[in-house]
């Protein structure tokens, strides 16, 4: 995992996004001005033997483009880690950086892209070309059972992946929704909102709401016999 988090790393293959993460991590915001921005792909991070894969869209520019590990050091990794604090996935509920001592038991957070987007909105074509990491990625997670897509860009990515991936993926293809469920070879996929501050702050995905899908995901992972 090690090997692929330094070639995932050190790629550079969407010159749209390497320009964008780069011109963040050069410009910085106010508020960041005396830190070093990580500015490069990031890497899916957590317990090599998680049975939940929490999969989001991409870095956000100011967040993981800063600090380097998905998730961390803005309001969506606030929301995301205290839910998965609740449900016994992260050890404590907050992510500043990624020396901050947080640990993930059984869970495993990564995203679609692994580069910070302009506007969040990579195209299609982005996302195709970043989705052999997280076949990799998946490939080295042997324990894994439930990939809670956070997002239906997540939810999309995962179905590309998996219908290359298994033989039995339902048709018609199942639709993104917050709560939606299917099975796919060693895997249950589970849609929930993306913790943005769209959908967080809006009270559309609230604390409550999270914490049900990441129990579902623990109980379901747990649940499945080793293979
Ligand atoms: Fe590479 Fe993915 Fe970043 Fe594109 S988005 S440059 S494929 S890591």
């Amino acid at each position: 995992m090690e090997t692929l988090a330094d070639r995932i790393a050190a790629c550079r293959a969407c010159p749209r996004l390497v320009e964008w993460r780069e011109r963040c991590a050069r410009e910085k915001r106010r508020a960041f001005a005396g830190e070093e921005y990580w500015g490069r792909p990031v890497p899916g991070w957590g317990d090599p033997a998680a049975r939940v894969v929490l999969i989001g869209l991409a870095p956000a520019a100011h967040g993981a483009n800063r600090t380097g590990r998905m998730f961390t050091g803005d309001r969506s990794g606030d929301f995301l880690y205290r839910a998965m604090h609740e449900v016994g996935l992260a050890s404590v509920p907050a992510s500043r950086h990624r020396h901050d001592g947080l640990a993930l038991t059984g869970a495993w957070v990564t995203a679609a892209v692994r580069c910070a987007p302009p506007a969040n909105r990579p195209t299609p074509e982005e996302r195709d070309r970043c989705l052999p990491w997280l076949t990799e990625e998946l490939e080295l997670l042997p324990e894994a059972r439930v990939l809670v897509c956070l997002g239906g860009f997540a939810w999309a990515a995962v179905l590309r992946h998996l219908a290359a991936a298994v033989s039995s993926l339902p048709r018609p293809r199942p639709a993104f929704g917050h709560g939606a469920v299917f099975t796919a070879g060693r895997y249950t996929v589970i849609g929930c909102f993306h913790p943005s501050q769209q959908n967080t702050f809006t009270g559309r995905l609230t604390t409550e709401m999270m914490v049900a899908i990441l129990s579902q995901a623990v109980d379901l992972g747990l649940a499945h016999p080793p293979l």
